[in-house]
């Protein structure tokens, strides 16, 4: 029998992670969610036929797994009010709030439970999420499975130690869709000086992205082996990829990287 999962919180990263779940074909009558509004819940309830509840208490009780998708700033709060309710039950603590390590969630709910911490980026609401996920040493196999079909409705998972995900998964995935979207506006500023109206060349740049993006992917393939093959001696690409490979543009994604690294770890 599937896990009954129960999200605290019903903004866009929950509804997105269980949207994907009913897609995925997990069954709906396992799923909760909750928010004080009922305002809010009501289309959710219509149009997932999921379970909610205004009581986060309520919705705890009966859960396998408690997924945490509030706000980091109410997010003490939220779990003082629960403790009672998960100390009862023990169950699955899967967090994906930003900032907030494994050890401060497990204390504020009370110590002695299986926390997960998952850093999702901003394409998770669309299906194409990248999440770096860390447990600590109260979660088994079967819960970190639970685990990753949870994000994995969203997106693609890498299970990391959690320093490597404060730092490494930060800086080449959640802040990372940024670095793209920057491409994307600096290929269409040139696509229009060269001529093209913006409409096109946004167009054009943001296909050729999701393009390379799908050849690497599907292919599993080397990204420099494509780049290569892309490159004929001498003719247009290999004097544009020279031009930026002379200009330092790793150089400048490798600092880029560690500077999102550092304040990820001055932030915790
Ligand atoms: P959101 O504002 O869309 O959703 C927050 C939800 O919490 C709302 O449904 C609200 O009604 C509910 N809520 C407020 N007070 C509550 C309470 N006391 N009890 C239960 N529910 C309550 O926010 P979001 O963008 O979905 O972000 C949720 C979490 O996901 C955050 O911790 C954020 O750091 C993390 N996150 C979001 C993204 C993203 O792309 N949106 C990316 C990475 C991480």
């Amino acid at each position: 029998m599937a896990s009954n999962v129960t999200f605290i919180g019903a903004g866009n990263m929950a509804s997105a992670i269980f949207g994907g779940m009913i897609e995925s074909g997990y069954p709906r009558e396992a799923i909760t969610a909750t928010s004080p509004d009922d305002a809010m819940l009501a289309p959710l309830r219509e149009r997932y036929g999921i379970h909610t509840e205004t009581d986060n208490n309520a919705g705890v009780a009966n859960a396998d797994v408690v997924v945490l998708a509030v706000k980091p700033q109410i997010m003490h709060d939220v779990c003082a009010a629960m403790r009672d309710a998960t100390q009862d039950r023990k169950p699955l603590i899967v967090s994906v709030a930003a900032g907030l390590t494994a050890e401060t969630l497990e204390r504020w709910l009370g110590g002695d439970l299986p926390v997960i911490r998952c850093m999702p980026n901003t394409p998770s609401l669309v299906g194409s999420g990248a999440s770096g996920l860390y447990a600590n040493r109260l979660v088994d196999d079967s819960q970190k499975s639970i685990a990753t079909t949870l994000m994995e409705s969203v997106g693609i998972v890498e299970w990391v130690d959690e320093e490597v995900l404060l730092e490494a998964v930060t800086a080449v995935a959640g802040s990372a869709p940024a670095y793209f979207y920057l491409v994307f506006e600096a290929l269409e500023e040139a696509g229009v000086k060269l001529g093209l109206p913006a409409e096109s060349a946004r167009r054009l740049a943001v296909q050729t992205g999701l393009g390379a993006a799908r050849m690497v992917q599907q292919g599993d393939a080397d990204p420099a082996q494509l780049r290569r093959n892309v490159m004929s001696p001498n003719g247009t690409t290999e004097r544009a990829v020279t031009h930026l490979e002379e200009a330092g543009l790793r150089q400048i994604f490798l600092e880029a990287a560690e500077v999102c690294a550092a304040r990820a770890r001055e932030m915790g």
